[in-house]
């Protein structure tokens, strides 16, 4: 399979060859030839596995030989992402696929300065890639206009539609044109989701590049137990002993990236962080410095969960578990890459053990637990399987009251029957969502 064969045009091939991209990977050899002829697209395949030019280069084509010239202020195309690192990284993606076509491309995104982005637009701009919060701002400035809009793509779809952006993503939906090619991509797609996106398209194609909900293959991934409160220790401890040479690291809450980030400066480690709280001119430089190597441990909220492409990253660490499952996938989906090997580590302490249970659910696997001598958890983390049961330890049997023989709790206490497991057995549901904060 080549590209040609999909049915793109010289300009294009000659960008890919340039490029280096000699084989179309399995979703872009789906969904290529599918976008080309105009079809609705719901479309799942693992993380790293481009999915950008999946899009990006029939939309591209589409552009290219179809439509009308760019009026001011309008767009023909709209590419929506959850985080402005996103866009930034989407637009710099479709810039390079755009190289030898007549066509311009721009991204908008909170954060930094209105003016210059109003400015721009005024010309009138092919393919927009934009989070939601900021397009909408210049919406109702009128600074960016709708009605030439040919194409939509929701990337990171199934973050797009979740309750988060519902608000933002209503009302650019009620202010595009109603005939226009609809694109959904992403790596996890939950029952809900599918069933709540199937509506806002035309006769979908549903691709799947299998399988369902996963990072790739290529990701080797274990868990370490740990007492909550020894995770960071755990964490300076493995980077040492292991000799972690660059090394990004999930933690929950905006305050847990910034302690650790602290500790690890004070111990000589050369490290930054990213969250919704720092101004956006300093997360994308720690982002920029982390891909260049020049920082060796980058620690971030959910906000760098989604489809950063961070070149050869070798390993992603969970200080803490992701609340929604479907975030772990994209999470230890930084890593393995493009084909590339990747390692993913969990520190999982016993309060986290329900939301371990709906990883494995939503991953059909059991993680491995490699446990490490000096950080034995007091609190033991409960044994989990991809079935969604947590097996708790027996209890040890409460010591018998006098009259326990009286309330039927003596038969097996006096007559040396084995004690009756008392095995706590538990479903968890395989879908953990719910109202989500909207700046991790
Ligand atoms: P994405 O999943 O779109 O973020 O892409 C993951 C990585 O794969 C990026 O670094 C892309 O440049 C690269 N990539 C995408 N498609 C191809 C291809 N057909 N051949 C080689 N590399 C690719």
């Amino acid at each position: 399979m080549n590209f040609a064969k999909l049915g793109l045009i010289e300009p294009l091939l000659r960008t890919l060859q340039q490029l280096d991209y000699t084989t179309p990977t399995p979703v872009q050899a789906k969904a290529i030839p599918a976008v080309l002829a105009g079809r609705d697209l719901m479309a799942a395949a693992q993380t790293g596995t481009g999915k950008t030019a999946g899009f990006a280069l029939p939309v591209l084509q589409r552009l290219a030989l179809e439509g009308e010239k760019v009026a001011a202020n309008s767009i023909r195309a709209l590419v929506l992402v959850p985080t402005r690192e996103l866009a930034e990284q989407v637009h710099n993606n479709v810039r390079e696929y755009a190289e030898n076509l007549p066509l311009s491309t721009y991204a908008v995104y909170g954060g930094v300065s209105i003016n210059p982005q109003m400015m721009r637009l005024r010309r009138g701009v092919d393919l927009l890639v934009a989070t939601p919060g900021r397009l909408l701002d210049l919406f109702r400035q009128n600074a960016v206009k709708f009605n030439q809009v040919q194409t939509l793509v929701l990337d990171e779809a199934d973050r797009m539609l979740d309750l988060g952006f519902a608000e933002e993503l209503q009302s650019v939906y009620a202010a595009l044109p109603r005939k226009r090619q609809t694109l959904l991509f992403s790596a996890t797609f939950s029952e809900q989701i599918r069933m709540l996106a199937g509506l806002a398209l035309n006769d979908p194609l549903s691709i799947e590049v299998s399988p369902r909900n996963a990072a790739a293959a290529s990701v080797k991934q274990w868990l370490v137990p740990v007492d909550k409160k020894r995770k960071a220790d755990l964490f300076c401890h493995l980077l040492r002993k292991q000799r972690w040479t660059q090394v990004l690291v999930f933690a929950k809450t905006r305050n847990g990236v910034d302690q650790l980030v602290e500790r690890l400066l004070a111990e000589g480690v050369n490290a930054d962080g990213i969250h919704g709280d720092r101004p956006q001119a300093t997360r994308q430089r720690a982002l920029d410095t982390f891909k260049a190597r020049e920082v060796q441990v980058l620690v971030a909220t959910d906000v760098a969960a989604r489809g950063l492409d961070i070149d050869d990253l070798p390993l992603v660490v969970n200080l803490d578990l992701p609340i929604v499952a479907e975030d772990y996938v994209h999470r230890i989906g930084r890593t393995g890459r493009a084909g590339n090997k990747g390692e993913a580590i969990s520190l999982v302490c016993a309060d986290e053990v329900q939301m371990l249970s709906a990883i494995e659910v939503l991953t059909r696997q059991t993680l491995a637990r490699h446990e490490e001598p000096d950080f034995i958890p007091e609190h033991r983390v409960p044994m989990t399987d991809a079935s969604g049961q947590v097996v708790k330890k027996p209890k040890k049997p409460k010591k018998p009251k006098e009259n326990s023989a009286k309330r039927g709790l003596g038969r097996w206490m006096d007559s040396g029957e084995p004690e009756p497991a008392v095995k706590a057995v538990r479903k968890v549901p395989s879908f953990n969502g719910g109202p989500r904060k909207r700046k991790p």
